[in-house]
């Protein structure tokens, strides 16, 4: 349901050299315009990223600071990247969750801060394979989706990306089967928590090793609106050819 959506999230990747590629190839990629795409540079790049990249594309950061702008060392405050023409923020990835411990109630937290400042939110979850192999799955789940839905009023600028923490960088990605049956699992859980509107306006994207030749399948499953891609989204032609899934 809704608008198609690809999101790049870029991670601590690129050089100013390899960022300047990388906008220029996006820049004369091919796509649809009723699909909503994203590209999620670090901090440093996104000021470059945001004066080059065409207007087809909207930038998002990939992590933000919870409060106001103040004195909080090394972070970032949401007001600054509105300032900078950033509309998105990429909260509770995985590679936060684990190496920074940040919990659900941290990102929801950081979800609410976002969205009162003017943010649109991509709030990820996602278990781990232990977490699925021992029964875990859907009570992990649940926690991250309800660290979010407790903190989140107005749910039109968020979007929901599951991404099982297996399937990311591993080349191990979801079976449509798998990705449909969370995806489905997610959209169930928002309409008897939040709202039967939110669970069918809300996207919720699929992330962990989508790359050109796995995304139409993925796609063509019913509960998937879209993909948080990581490495494929540094190739500008396999990140275009993500972005056709649905075409
Ligand atoms: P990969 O596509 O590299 O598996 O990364 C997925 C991801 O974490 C996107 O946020």
């Amino acid at each position: 349901s809704g608008k198609f959506f690809v999101g790049g999230n870029w991670k601590a990747n690129g050089t100013k050299e390899s960022v300047s590629k990388l906008v220029s190839g996006l820049n004369s990629a091919q796509f649809p315009s009723e699909v909503d795409v994203i590209v999620a540079p670090t901090f440093i790049h996104l000021p470059y990223v945001v004066e080059n990249i065409d207007s087809r594309y909207q930038v998002s950061a990939q992590n933000c600071w919870v409060g106001r702008a103040g004195a909080y060392t090394g972070e970032i405050a949401p007001e600054q990247l509105t300032d900078m023409s950033v509309p998105w923020v990429i909260l509770g990835h995985s590679e936060r969750r684990s190496l920074l411990e940040e919990g659900n109630d941290f990102v929801g937290a950081k979800a609410a801060n976002a969205l009162t400042h003017g943010l649109k939110v991509i709030a990820c979850i996602g278990e781990t394979l232990e977490q699925r192999e021992t029964g875990h799955m859907y009570d992990v789940l649940e926690g991250q989706l309800k660290g979010v839905a407790d903190n989140v009023v107005n749910w039109t600028d968020v979007v929901v990306a599951y991404e099982p923490v297996w399937a990311i960088g591993t080349g191990k990605v979801a079976t449509p089967d798998q990705a449909q049956e969370v995806h489905a699992f997610i959209r169930k859980w928002l309409a008897e928590k939040v709202s039967q509107e939110v669970s069918a306006a809300t996207r919720i994207i699929y992330g962990g090793s989508v790359n050109d030749q796995n995304a139409a399948e993925l796609a063509s499953k019913g509960d998937v609106d879209g993909f948080l891609v990581g490495g494929a989204s540094l190739k500008a032609d396999a990140f275009a050819t993500i972005c056709n899934a649905r075409a």
